[in-house]
């Protein structure tokens, strides 16, 4: 049995890339998708929040020099092409996905109107939330945060290339342990980095629980959704 109703995964962009240096590796995009399927399988709602830097992040790489606004509206853009990229492949995987844009761009995604996000999610739809939260100077966690908050999720996975939570960063410092629940407030007063700031403090106001776990692990997905200790739980 499932833990939860309705859920809000967030994948970085970088997620997408395997082991190649920029853009979207096909098996490893195939892989997500099967994760989600069975996911999915269990009878949960699940809606998803894609990055963009594995094509372009506005406050980094690429865009030195640039126009911070016009810098985070192509990292925005960036996060459409992951979004459909994800949604073709759950067609092909047989999962039926609706992508919706916070930036108008109708002739290839259809907006975000929350009432119909709320609809697909009923009939069991998956709904990808493309370009972010339609607004520059914030992340695509904020957007997972947002939307988590608005569609009602029950908590927002963060999906990672680390398995959790450390009490210090483990590349860094191999006496680092991992938090297998923390509170909100610890995690602040640690200085932990779960989501960005602001990401952080809409969960907390709204009293959205936060897991983070490994993209790298398979079957990870699956037992967070069914309640296991995997990862880290960031609670109330
Ligand atoms: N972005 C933005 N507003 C948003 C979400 C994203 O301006 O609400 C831009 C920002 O430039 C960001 C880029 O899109 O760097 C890609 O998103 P993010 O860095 O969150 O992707 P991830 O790190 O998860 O791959």
């Amino acid at each position: 049995m499932p833990a939860y109703k309705r859920i809000l995964l967030k994948l970085s962009g970088e997620a997408l890339m395997g082991d190649d240096a920029f853009g979207i590796n096909r098996a490893t995009i195939v892989r997500m998708v099967q994760e989600i399927r069975e996911v999915t399988q269990t009878g949960v709602e699940v809606a998803v929040v894609i990055g963009g830097g594995n094509i372009f992040r506005g406050v980094a790489g690429g865009s030195v020099g640039m126009d911070r606004a016009t810098a985070d509206y192509m990292g925005m853009l960036a996060t459409v092409m992951n979004s459909l990229a994800l949604a073709d492949t759950m067609r092909q995987e047989g999962i039926v996905a609706r992508v919706m844009s916070a930036i108008g761009i109708e002739q290839v995604v259809e907006p975000y109107v929350r009432p119909k996000a709320l609809q697909y999610l009923e009939e069991g739809k998956v709904v990808v939330f493309a370009a972010g939260t339609g607004n520059p100077f914030f992340t695509t966690d904020t957007a997972a945060a947002l939307r988590g908050a608005e569609i009602g999720a029950e908590i927002v996975l963060k999906a990672t290339k680390v398995d959790g939570v450390y009490t210090a960063d483990p590349k860094k410092d191999p006496s680092a342990t991992r938090y297998s629940r923390i509170s909100f407030d610890d995690a602040i007063s640690k200085n932990l980095q779960v989501l960005d700031a602001t990401a952080f403090a809409l969960c907390r106001d709204q009293k959205l629980p936060i897991r983070v776990f490994s993209i790298l692990k398979p079957g990870a997905l699956k037992r967070v959704v069914l309640g296991e200790d995997e990862g880290t739980l960031v609670h109330v």
